[in-house]
């Protein structure tokens, strides 16, 4: 089916997973629109809901945890301008080495209406070695103890804590993709199809399929335009040979 048959046949729920300039590192921003340039966005493609998630504090663009009162001030803005969309306060957990396996402590939860989870390039987990293997040949030998390790770091996240997706699995590093669809099978976790990345790709998509999962495709926008983008990446459900029926934000028009 061609991206613009999917357009007119298939419509996007809502988007889970989108960033703000309160993903920012020092003066830099990493999320270029504001929350209100995202709600705007998700509004005029039709979305019934939004959520933002910056990064965790953890990351290089993280976010800080003191500016929370102010992005539901920001929330409380947007949804006065556009009441129909709901709009939700996430994150975009790291998965580090930490007691429950995110940058974001059990306590602080209750923060957000939901918390996503995603493997980054962070210090101590590894980072440079697994930035380097991923990008450039590098011996078998040590790619599958980056792969056991990156494995393990995920399925713990998982098993310790209720994440509602896990973000773009397989990018950035290695992984055991049978090992991490059954911790998302077990836990009831959202595989996600992210439009931005190039992983989850067809072939990985075509193991996580072969386990009890369901599906989310998320747009992970950074600039507000990108807010609602999912044909390309139902696209590329189809073609791993996924019935839209499993992706929980789509449905027929
Ligand atoms: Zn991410
Ligand atoms: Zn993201």
């Amino acid at each position: 089916m061609s991206i613009e048959d999917i357009k007119k046949k298939y419509r996007l729920k809502f988007d889970h997973h989108t960033h703000t300039i309160y993903s920012k590192v020092g003066p830099y921003f990493h999320g270029k629109g504001r929350i209100i340039d995202n709600a705007r966005a998700a509004a005029k493609r039709g979305l019934d809901s939004l959520a933002i998630t910056d990064h965790g504090p953890s990351d290089f663009y993280g976010i800080d945890l003191r500016k929370l009162p102010q992005m539901r001030r920001d929330i409380a803005l947007a949804l006065a301008s556009f009441p129909k969309l709901k709009i939700y306060l996430g994150v975009e957990a790291d998965i580090v080495d930490t007691e429950n396996g995110l940058d974001v402590s059990p306590e602080d939860f209750g923060k957000f209406d939901f918390v996503n989870a995603g493997y980054h390039y962070v210090p101590k987990c590894h980072m440079i070695h697994n930035f380097l293997a991923f990008r450039f040949p590098w011996p078998k030998k040590l790619q599958e103890k980056l792969r056991r390790q990156n494995t393990a770091r995920i399925v713990k996240a998982l098993k310790s804590n209720d994440i509602k997706t896990l973000t773009h699995p397989g990018d950035k590093a290695f992984i055991d993709e049978h090992a991490v669809a059954k911790a998302c099978e077990e836990t009831g976790t959202l595989v996600e199809i992210n439009a931005r990345h190039k992983h989850p790709d067809v072939s990985d998509l075509q193991i996580y399929k072969q386990y009890d999962v369901k599906f989310v495709i998320n747009s992970d926008a950074h600039r507000p335009r990108y807010v609602g983008r999912f044909a390309e990446s139902l696209a590329l459900a189809m073609e791993a040979g996924i019935d839209p029926e499993r992706i929980v934000n789509i449905q027929k028009r």
